[in-house]
């Protein structure tokens, strides 16, 4: 097992490492920017280096200094947590010419499932489902006309290289179609430094359901059930489940034996998760991710499995310390993002924490670096934190979730809690009945009343 690890990253998911790798008895060491001198990861770890100034692009995405705070602090392994250099094959290589284990997967299959038209031709080759679409990159206006004639409308044109639920256009006609490609690519070429795009067909009413899997880069490779993100703003997820209110043992055990299946196929090594779209009782990949999710943590309570000291065993040699066998579901899990933003607006709210209280009891977990008078630089990302509710089945879970909420107190800022008081009471959350729209209608109709 490592003896000690830098963690290249800030905020919650940095203090989720950290503990980590605290129960393992590996030293850690924070690395932040001159923004996050006072962040709850830098207090917590057994050494810190300030790595530069505020702006990501100069410190938690500075490969020179990060390196640097590693050969200065004698750091055996880096963890990235996920967004920054999670997914960034060059620095994977990069640390392994500098012998660092980089903590995740070997970089071809970073690189590989970075290119989701790549992505896509390998899921298929190993037997995953796909959306229907292009078989490559389209460059001709005339070639995404046929083919989206071909695939039939509505076509959602996306980015080879796109993240964070951006690079994506809808046509639901020909007549569009002009207008969504060039966007597309002008808005993928800006966003990503690269305009290739592709078309899938756009499936109207589907669930996102994605699965997580780990490999041991050997040929090992398990899944541990799926999650239920459905609940999306802008793409982007908020509320999480596991398990899916829509998928049955057998549907769980089908899809997870492909993942877990596609991971040894692969020769994957560490935590991954396998996103679908779900209509109508069947499965479309759309692309994986090669790192640890955000909403991780719902599969770690009804699993019990902690997933970042499975991704330590896996990097560092150990293997993992689990087999498919062990891995039992147990009861349900629902994960809410805390973010510093308006709950109407969304436009983000830095600023200074002037009271803070965490909900606790039985099934409440709260994965956050939030703390009384701590300030919100206006710098990165605006997830604060998450509350994780765990009960032994879904209204059990929905009901603890309700009076988590009612205890949770952070003033000072405006948070997202609010909008999440409202959902855990609406009558389609409880039935489980909603699609990866049914969000955008809520807070467009609620705007129109309101
Ligand atoms: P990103 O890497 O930016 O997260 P994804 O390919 O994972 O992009 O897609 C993010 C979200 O965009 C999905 O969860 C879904 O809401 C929507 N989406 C993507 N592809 C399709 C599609 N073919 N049809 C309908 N919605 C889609």
């Amino acid at each position: 097992m490592f003896k000690k690890v830098l963690i290249a990253n800030r905020g919650e998911i940095a203090l989720r490492v950290l503990r980590a790798c605290k129960e393992l008895g590996i030293a850690t060491v924070a690395v932040h920017s001159t923004a996050d001198a006072d962040a709850m990861h830098v207090r917590l770890a057994d050494e810190s280096v300030c790595i530069g100034p505020p702006p990501s692009k100069d410190s938690y995405l500075n490969i020179h200094e990060i390196l640097a705070a590693c050969e200065i602090t004698g750091a055996d392994a880096i963890h990235p947590g996920y967004g920054f250099l999670s997914e960034n094959a060059k620095f994977a290589e990069i640390l392994e010419a500098h012998s660092i284990t980089f903590i995740g997967p070997s970089a071809e299959h970073i690189r590989v499932m970075g290119d989701k038209i790549e992505a896509k031709k390998t899921a298929s080759k190993l037997g995953i489902p796909v959306v229907p679409g292009s078989e490559g990159e389209i460059t001709e206006e005339e070639d995404a006309k046929r083919i989206a004639a071909d695939i039939g409308y509505p076509v959602i044109v996306k980015a080879a290289f796109g993240g964070g639920g951006r690079g994506m256009k809808v046509a639901n006609s020909e007549s569009e179609m002009s207008e969504a490609f060039h966007t597309a690519r002008t808005e993928a070429g800006a966003a990503f430094g690269n305009s290739a795009v592709y078309i899938e067909k756009y499936l109207a009413k589907p669930r996102h359901i994605e699965v997580q899997v780990l490999g041991d880069g050997k040929g090992g490779g398990i899944h541990l059930g799926e999650r239920d993100c459905s609940l999306q703003r802008r793409h982007q997820k908020i509320w999480e489940e596991a398990t899916s209110p829509v998928i049955d043992d057998a549907a769980r055990e089908k899809i997870g034996t492909i993942c877990a299946n596609a991971v040894q196929g692969l020769g994957y090594s560490g935590a991954g998760t396998v996103e679908f779209l779900y209509e109508n009782g069947e499965f479309y990949f759309i692309e994986m991710n090669t790192r640890l999710q955000v909403e991780h943590p719902v599969t770690e309570m009804i699993t019990r499995i902690d997933l970042v000291n499975e991704q330590l065993h896996v990097a560092s040699g150990v293997g993992m310390s689990v087999t498919q066998e062990d891995i039992k579901f147990s009861g349900h899990a629902i994960e809410c993002r805390i973010n510093a933003e308006n709950p109407d607006t969304f436009v983000p709210c830095p600023g200074t924490i002037t009271h803070y209280h965490v909900p606790g009891g039985l099934g409440v977990r709260v994965d956050s670096g939030m703390y009384h008078g701590y300030k919100i630089p206006s710098h990165y990302d605006s997830l604060i934190g998450k509350l994780i509710v765990h009960g032994r089945d879904r209204p059990e879970c929905l009901m603890r979730l309700r009076r988590a909420l009612d205890e949770f107190v952070v003033d000072g800022i405006e948070t997202t809690l609010p909008l999440f008081r409202d959902l855990v009471s609406n009558e389609d959350i409880l039935a489980g009945d909603y699609d990866i729209h049914w969000l955008e209608k809520y807070l467009a109709e609620k705007n129109q009343t309101g």
